[in-house]
C-alpha cells in the first residue's frame, strides 16, 4: 500500500529512530549519585535501631551502617559494608524493586515524607569501588575441593564468590556464551549500561579460584550424577530457561516472539538501529519482563504498545513504579483481557483477538465478551518454566526443585538457589542471597566431613 504521509511504516521495521534517539532512549536510567547528592541523601537516614530497611533486604546488607559511612566521607567502607552481605551489589542497585522491599519499609517512607533512596546510595559506593578495582576479599588457604556450580547467573555466581572465600575452588558449567545470567541476558538495557553485567563478572571472579566453562548445559553436555561423581559438592542454579506458550490459535504466526528472547537480543545489540520493531506492539502478562518488553518496544520507536494482562492492576506482578514507568513512557495497561487468538494476514500477524475476563466464585473466567486488538508484533511475556534434564532422582514440586532451609537437595552432595527452586522470588537479589546461603551451607557440610584444610603449596 502506497504511503500517504511521514509516520511510521506499518509492519517489523529496524531503524525506526535516529541515532541520537536511540543513544537518548538506552541511557541510564538513574545515573549515579554525585558526591554532594550522595551526601545530601545519607544525611537524611535515621540510622535506626533495628533498621526495618535491613529487614527487608533479602540479603540483609546493614543499610544504616552503609549510609553512615557515606555520611563520613568513606565510600569504600560503605561499599565494604554493602558486599559482605552481597557481592552483586552493584547489579542490585540498579534493578532492585526497592520501592517494595528496602525504601518501602523506611520509616521515612509516609505521606508527607520519602523514603531515604537507599538504591541510589547503594549504587554510589559500589560504582565507587568497582571503579576503582578495590577488592575486599582474598581466599582463605585451599582446601583441595572443587564445587562444580550450574549457571552463571546470580545465585550461581555469589554461591562461587562464597565458596572461594572459604578456599574451595569453583568450576561454573554455563550454556550460554556469556556468564551473568539474565543480568547479561534479561535486564532492561536502560538499567545496566555500559556493559556493566560483564564488568560485574569480572569483579566477582577476580577473586581467584573461579573457572567459568561457557558452552556446557546440563542435560546435553552432562548429568547431575556426572557431577556428583567428579566433584565435591554441586549448587545448582539453572533459573528458568523456558517459557510458557499460549496455547491459541496463530501462536506460529511471523512476528509472534517471546519477550525474553526480544530482550536478550535487545541487550546483546551493539547498534539498536538493526532491531527491527512493530509500528503496533501488544505483550502479554502482568510481570516485570512485559513491563521491560513493551518500554523497550517503545524506546525502539513503536508507535503504540499495549500491555494485555488478565486479571486486574492490584494483581499485576510488576511493582507500582514499574507499572508508571510504563506509562510514563506511552505504554497502554489494559486489564481484564485474555488472548483468544491471533489474527493473520499473508503468514504475519495482523491482530489479536482477546476477550473480557472477570472473577467469579473465586475463579478467573472469561465472559464471552471479544475485542481485536490491531498489531503487527506480538510478545508473549506470560511466564518461565524450569527446563533442564539429566537430573535423574531430583525431587521437584510445581515443577521446581526442592529445597530445605539451607538450599540442599533431595540428592546428597547438591544444593540449589535462585529461580530454579520453589522458594525462589523471580528476583535479583533473592537469587544472590540464596546462592550465597547455599554455599555457606555446602563449606559447612565439607567441614564437618572431617577433611582437613590443605596448606598452600
Ligand atoms: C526480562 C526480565 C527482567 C527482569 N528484571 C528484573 C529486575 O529489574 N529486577 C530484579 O530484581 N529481577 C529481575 N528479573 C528477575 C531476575 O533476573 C532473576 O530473578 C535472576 O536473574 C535469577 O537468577 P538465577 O541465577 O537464579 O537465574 P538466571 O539469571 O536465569 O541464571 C541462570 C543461568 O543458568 C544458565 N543455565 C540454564 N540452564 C542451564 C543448563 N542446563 N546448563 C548450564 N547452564 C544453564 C543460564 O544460561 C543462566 O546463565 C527479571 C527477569 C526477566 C526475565
Ligand atoms: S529505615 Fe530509613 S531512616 Fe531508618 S535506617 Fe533505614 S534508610 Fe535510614
Amino acid at each position: 500500500m502506497e504511503r500517504l504521509g511521514n509516520g511510521p511504516k506499518a509492519g517489523i521495521e529496524a531503524g525506526r529512530l535516529t541515532a541520537a534517539d536511540y543513544e537518548a532512549n538506552f541511557a541510564d536510567l538513574h545515573p549515579r549519585l554525585d558526591r554532594h547528592e550522595a551526601l545530601v541523601e545519607s544525611d537524611r537516614c535515621y540510622f535506626c535501631y533495628d533498621a526495618p530497611c535491613m529487614t527487608a533486604c533479602p540479603t540483609s546488607i546493614d543499610i544504616p551502617l552503609f549510609i553512615r559511612q557515606i555520611q563520613t566521607g568513606n565510600p569504600l567502607g560503605s561499599a565494604k559494608t554493602i558486599f559482605d552481605q552481597n557481592i552483586l551489589g552493584g547489579m542490585c542497585a540498579r534493578v532492585c524493586p526497592t520501592e517494595t522491599l528496602c525504601e518501602q519499609a523506611c520509616v521515612r517512607n509516609t505521606a508527607e515524607d520519602k523514603p531515604v533512596e537507599i538504591g541510589k546510595l547503594q549504587r554510589y559506593a559500589t560504582d565507587i569501588a568497582m571503579e576503582q578495582g578495590r577488592q575486599f576479599y582474598s581466599r582463605k588457604a585451599p582446601t583441595g575441593k572443587t564445587i562444580a556450580v550450574v549457571g552463571a547467573g546470580p545465585a550461581g555466581l555469589a554461591a562461587a564468590h562464597r565458596l572461594a572465600m572459604h578456599g574451595h575452588s569453583v568450576v561454573i558449567l554455563e550454556a550460554r556464551e556469556k556468564a551473568g545470567g539474565l543480568n547479561e541476558y534479561g535486564i532492561a538495557t536502560y538499567k545496566a549500561v555500559d556493559d556493566f553485567a560483564a564488568r560485574e563478572v569480572d569483579y566477582v571472579t577476580a577473586i581467584g579460584g573461579i573457572e567459568i566453562r561457557n558452552g556446557q548445559a546440563l542435560g546435553r553436555d552432562f548429568s547431575l550424577s556426572d557431577l556428583t561423581a567428579q566433584y565435591d559438592a554441586v549448587f545448582l542454579g539453572m533459573g528458568l530457561a523456558g517459557v510458557n506458550g499460549l496455547g491459541i490459535e496463530g501462536e506460529a504466526l511471523a512476528g509472534v516472539e517471546d519477550a525474553v528472547d526480544f530482550i536478550a537480543a535487545l541487550r546483546q545489540a551493539k547498534d539498536k538501529s538493526v532491531l527491527p520493531i512493530g509500528r503496533r506492539v501488544v505483550v502479554l502478562g502482568g510481570g516485570m519482563t512485559a513491563i521491560d518488553a513493551a518500554i523497550q518496544s517503545k524506546l525502539l520507536g513503536a508507535e503504540e504498545v499495549t500491555i494485555c494482562y488478565r486479571r486486574g492492576k492490584e494483581n499485576m506482578n510488576a511493582s507500582p513504579y514499574e507499572q508508571d514507568l510504563a506509562t510514563a513512557n506511552g505504554v497502554i495497561i489494559r486489564h481484564w483481557l485474555a488472548p483468544k487468538s491471533i489474527i493473520g494476514k499473508d503468514g504475519t500477524v495482523a491482530g489479536i483477538e482477546v476477550e473480557y475476563t472477570a472473577i467469579r466464585d473465586g475463579r478467573l473466567i472469561g465472559t464471552g465478551e471479544t475485542g481485536v486488538i490491531a498489531a503487527d508484533q506480538i510478545f508473549k511475556a506470560i511466564g518461565q518454566t524450569f527446563s533442564a534434564s539429566g537430573l535423574g532422582a531430583l525431587q521437584f514440586e510445581k515443577g521446581k526443585i526442592v529445597v530445605d532451609a539451607e538450599g540442599r537437595t533431595s540428592i546428597e552432595g547438591v544444593w540449589a538457589g535462585g529461580d530454579c527452586i520453589g522458594t525462589g522470588e523471580d528476583l535479583t537479589v533473592s537469587a544472590v542471597a540464596q546462592g550465597r546461603d547455599a554455599a555457606e551451607s555446602i563449606a559447612k557440610a565439607l567441614a564437618a566431613a572431617g577433611q582437613p584444610a590443605t596448606a598452600v603449596a
